[in-house]
């Protein structure tokens, strides 16, 4: 193995995250709201995300000394050192099955869109275009007070599986790139290399 990016992985005890989830623990106490979820991987508290007001998984991880963290988000898998600012891969860790908040797409066939929610909240929406065979994403928006919480990403991994199951190869745009490369580089891991070439530029016609 090569050198770990985190130098913190003697404190990690905990690999899978909890069968259920009620949400972050402290904001439940509080009555206040969370956006993601995030598990310490020290003792198993579930905090929220630094995109949430509050912050709970990085104050835990500050006042208990345990730095590292997983994300409890459905299909993630990725783990995050707060001291190291690290985002990387511990072995021998399953993505969750199940989001803890349910998130939904309603794909519109005749349409060009796929929306995504979050319990019964809209939070954003991709737009696609037909090109031949292909399919080009040509946009994805989240709504107002959802910006920057990688729900870019997630609408992008849901454009990947539906277009797969068709068999219609995506064509990456520089939406795409945006959506995967700035705000979800842990989902880099779920494009086909070929793709991730071009998006990272590394093919060219
Ligand atoms: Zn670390
Ligand atoms: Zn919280
Ligand atoms: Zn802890």
């Amino acid at each position: 193995m090569s050198a770990s990016p985190c130098s913190h992985l003697a404190s990690i005890q905990i690999l899978e995250g909890p069968d259920e989830v009620d949400g972050c623990e402290a904001c439940l106490a509080e009555g206040t709201q969370w956006v993601h979820l995030r598990m310490c991987m020290t003792c198993g508290e579930v905090g929220c995300c630094d995109d949430s007001p509050q912050q709970h998984a990085r104050k835990h991880a500050v006042s208990a000394e345990h730095p590292v963290v997983r994300s409890v988000e459905q299909r993630e898998s990725w783990s995050y050192c707060f001291v190291d600012e690290v985002v990387f891969r511990v072995a021998g860790v399953e993505p969750i099955a199940q989001a803890a908040q349910p998130h939904s797409f309603n794909h519109d066939e005749l349409g060009t869109r796929i929306e995504m929610w979050v319990g019964d909240e809209p939070v954003g929406w991709l737009q696609y275009t037909p090109v031949g065979d292909a399919i080009e994403i040509t946009r994805t928006e989240v709504h107002d007070g959802f910006q920057g919480m990688g729900y870019d990403g997630e609408l992008v991994l849901e454009a990947i599986d539906i277009f797969a199951a068709k068999e219609k190869p995506l064509i990456p745009s520089d939406e795409f790139a945006r959506a995967f490369i700035t705000y979800r580089p842990e989902l880099h891991g779920s494009v086909a290399p070929s793709m991730r070439g071009r998006m990272l530029g590394e093919e060219r016609d």
